[in-house]
């Protein structure tokens, strides 16, 4: 374990939720708030109490305001909550006392749950925490780096591959991280996994907007870090993401584990991108500017998950220290979902898991105790065909501003959220070339596959 300056105690303080009155452009119409909750209480108090697990309170993101709805598709730009079971979530809360009016019941709720819907939406509205609603850490930046310059460690020593570019970026080998059978676990990561798989499956903000409103998420992978990896120190030298990245009891004091999620898009993301086109299709950019809202749901519901388990939780991506340092990010998902097992970069820098790289990723840190994911990787281009043996440059030659080279990623040139012209009338727009229709775009490529499991 390594020393913690921080007071593990605190942990019992921490709060994902920012103190209210901090300053804030766009906040939530409280009003209009209170007024669906009262319409909700009346509703479902009228003639004796039918808590109804349809009504969603719906908040638009041009002028903030809530309404109350049924369960139905979801609008674009837009984030419903259930009242029941997720802004309310013990049984009777919404029960109105003998004679105690309903506006004065929804005035105690509000009270109660306005800074969390306060920060739900501003969060879900936004691509990070934008300026003027981040909190500094309380405590000066602890800055660790590479472990001990164990000299063993601090070289590469072992061949670059023939074939792959001697210009290409190969840092050292990371160390496996091994697995002490001494721990006890206070959840199992086959849990976790059912857990966020239901939610993936029933859960109807999983939907495309458009269309059919097809699923944009298919079948999770889960991975597991210990808190306590020295992955995470070595996470704050320049080369890697840089000093500005926290350890994760900086996050949450106390931290035992980190809870790494890897979603596959769904086939009715991918399947209308053809070689041919220059732009991506509507569906993969709705898919990816309408699934990363449904990434903080996965984030928020593995809070709550580990606070039914006896745990705390925090999604640093969802908390208001997150911030960057120049664009190097306090917390790194794709650094993160590497040392909980759960794959590599690839050339085009995106992540590639067992199920390729054509997916998101997030991640909470928490003081829940979890037997680490093994790690089955020692290289973090490991499951790369052009790292591996130089035989695969599909990432470039489908990438059409030549943003990715083969010694790496030219962060200017690329038009990840889209080309500007072309998407100007859209609400939202995306690239994506380089993770669609290449050999690592649905799997681990078979030929790096193979060598894995001839070595385990
Ligand atoms: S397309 Fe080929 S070179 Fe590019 S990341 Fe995937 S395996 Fe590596
Ligand atoms: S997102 Fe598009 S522009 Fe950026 S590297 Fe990938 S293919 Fe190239």
């Amino acid at each position: 374990m390594p020393n913690q300056t921080v007071d593990v105690k605190a942990s019992l303080f921490v709060n994902e939720i920012p103190k209210w009155g901090e300053p804030y452009p766009n906040i939530l119409n409280r009003q209009s708030v209170l007024a669906c909750l009262t319409d909700y209480i009346v509703q479902v108090n009228y003639n004796g109490y039918k808590p109804d697990p349809r009504k969603v309170l719906a908040v638009r993101t041009s002028d903030r305001t809530a309404s109350l709805r049924n369960a139905a598709t979801p609008l674009r730009q837009e984030v419903y909550y259930f009242i029941e079971g997720e802004i309310f979530p013990e049984v009777g809360t919404t029960r109105l006392q003998d004679g105690q009016p309903p506006a004065k019941l929804a005035e105690i709720l509000l009270e109660r749950s306005y800074e969390q819907l306060y920060i739900w939406t501003a969060y879900d509205f936004t691509k990070g925490s934008p300026p003027g609603f981040r909190k500094p850490f309380d405590h000066p930046l602890i800055h660790k780096g590479s472990p001990s310059p164990n000299p063993e460690q601090k070289t590469r020593n072992h061949e670059v591959v023939t074939g792959t570019n001697p210009l290409f970026f190969h840092p050292d080998p990371v160390p496996r991280n091994v697995i002490g059978q001494d721990i006890t676990p206070d959840v199992s990561a086959d849990r976790i996994l059912e857990y966020v798989s239901q939610l993936v499956r029933t859960d109807f903000r999983n939907a495309l907007p458009e269309g059919d409103n097809p699923p944009i998420w298919g079948d999770p992978l889960i991975g597991i870090a210990s808190a306590d990896d020295l992955l995470f120190e070595r996470f704050q030298d320049p080369e890697v993401v840089g000093p500005g990245h926290r350890l994760p009891y900086e996050w949450l004091p106390g931290a035992r584990s980190v809870i790494s999620v890897f979603l596959p898009f769904t086939e009715h993301i991918s399947k209308n991108y053809t070689k041919e086109q220059r732009y991506s299709a509507i569906e993969f950019s709705s898919g990816k500017w309408n699934g990363s809202k449904f990434l903080n749901v996965v984030r928020r519901a593995l809070i709550r998950f580990a606070s039914q388990h006896g745990g705390l939780a925090i999604a640093p991506n969802i908390d208001p220290r997150y911030d960057s340092d120049e664009w190097r990010p306090f917390w790194s998902e794709r650094h993160t979902a590497f040392a909980a097992g759960l794959g590599t970069f690839g050339l085009h820098q995106n992540f590639i898991s067992e199920k390729g790289c054509l997916g998101r990723l997030c991640s909470v840190v928490t003081t829940l105790n979890i037997v680490p994911t093994k790690r089955i990787y020692s290289d973090i281009y490991g499951y790369c065909l052009y790292a591996f043996d130089g035989s695969c440059h599909a990432c470039i030659e489908r990438c059409p501003t030549g943003a990715v080279s083969d010694v790496g990623k030219i962060a200017d040139r690329c038009e990840t959220h889209g080309n500007k012209d072309h998407f100007k009338e859209w609400g939202y727009g995306s690239c994506g070339h380089c993770s669609t229709l290449i050999p690592c775009s649905r799997e681990i490529p078979g030929k790096i596959r193979n060598t894995l499991q001839a070595l385990l």
